[in-house]
């Protein structure tokens, strides 16, 4: 009876050892792999070993950073910024991509950023960001400055919750996809009175918007020469260039970048990020010798 009894027992037991013990199984197989992965493991030899490098090299980064935080200096919280022109004799300009991740137009961009050796920021969407999290790792990996550009863009009047929300729940986002905490935003469509600019200032985030608009997310798609004859137009040391590399396919800004570059590069310009810019003006502003030497620049 007793056997029976233990028998029995047994068998009610089984089921769940069985799912406990392939449950562990699995686990250890798991740990196993990614240890193998993250640890020790080159660049090339994952290559080689299993095609994903690319992929494994982005979230090894990504795994083995501490969370990011782009803070904004003190003298920028809670402010608009259109430009910051920095004191000094230096030609600063920053390049800012916004409305992505988005599927080629974001790589082809990297790949030109990436070339030349320059750091932008992306102001990247909430939702874009969720469908394509591998695109917005690698703008991280290659060093960018990731800022707030909401979940929906939406231009209309919201209430203090929504444009909470559209802010909040795209930080969320962007920590839960990339472990980074920005306090750097641009409203959609630079409008400021729609319940955004007042959630973001009342922060103290730094509020974005640009001091020349390429043009490039104008329905009519202007070309690559327009575009780049916009921005060349009104570059300014300080400046802020507003160009896309999302919300839809911009092949025309991806093909005009390597020219934006080059040709601003022949005009003295050095490329920063955003918060790069507000820092050099911080710092510039702080130092008496470099306010002196204002005089002398002649743009
Ligand atoms: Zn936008």
């Amino acid at each position: 009876m007793a056997r029976s009894e233990q028998q029995d027992r047994i068998k009610r037991l089984l089921p769940g050892k069985v799912l406990w013990v392939a449950i562990a199984v699995i686990s250890c197989a798991v740990f196993a792999l990614l240890h193998t992965l993250f640890s020790g493991v080159s660049a090339d030899a994952l290559i080689a070993q299993t095609g994903l490098a690319k992929t494994v090299e982005v979230t090894t980064a990504i795994v083995n950073s501490i969370p990011l935080n782009f803070d904004v200096p003190k003298d920028f919280q809670a402010k608009i910024i259109k430009d910051v022109p920095v004191i000094g004799t230096e030609k600063y300009i920053a390049l800012t991509f916004d409305d992505g991740p988005w599927p080629e137009t974001t790589e082809k961009i990297l790949a030109t950023l990436k070339q030349e050796k320059i750091k932008a920021t992306f102001y990247v969407i909430g939702q874009p960001l969720k469908s394509f999290p591998e695109i917005g790792k690698k703008v991280l990996a290659d060093g960018h400055v990731i800022a707030n550009h909401t979940l929906h863009h939406w231009y209309k009047q919201m209430s203090p919750l929504v444009a909470q929300r559209e802010i909040e729940d795209t930080a969320k986002i962007i920590k839960e996809v990339l472990n980074v905490e920005t306090a750097y935003f641009r409203p959609p469509g630079g409008v400021l009175t729609n319940g955004l600019v007042a959630y973001a200032l009342k922060h103290n985030q730094s509020v974005n918007m640009w001091s020349v608009d390429s043009g490039d997310s104008h329905p009519k798609r202007p070309s690559t020469a327009a575009i780049l004859k916009t921005v060349l137009a009104g570059a300014t040391p300080g400046g802020i260039v507003l160009m896309h590399d999302g919300g839809g396919r911009h092949d025309n800004t991806a093909k005009a970048v390597p020219q934006i570059i080059a040709q601003l590069r022949d005009r003295g310009y050095k490329f920063v990020t955003v918060p790069e810019l507000l820092e050099l003006s911080s710092a510039a502003a702080a130092t008496p010798t470099a306010q002196g030497s204002s005089t002398s620049v002649g743009s």
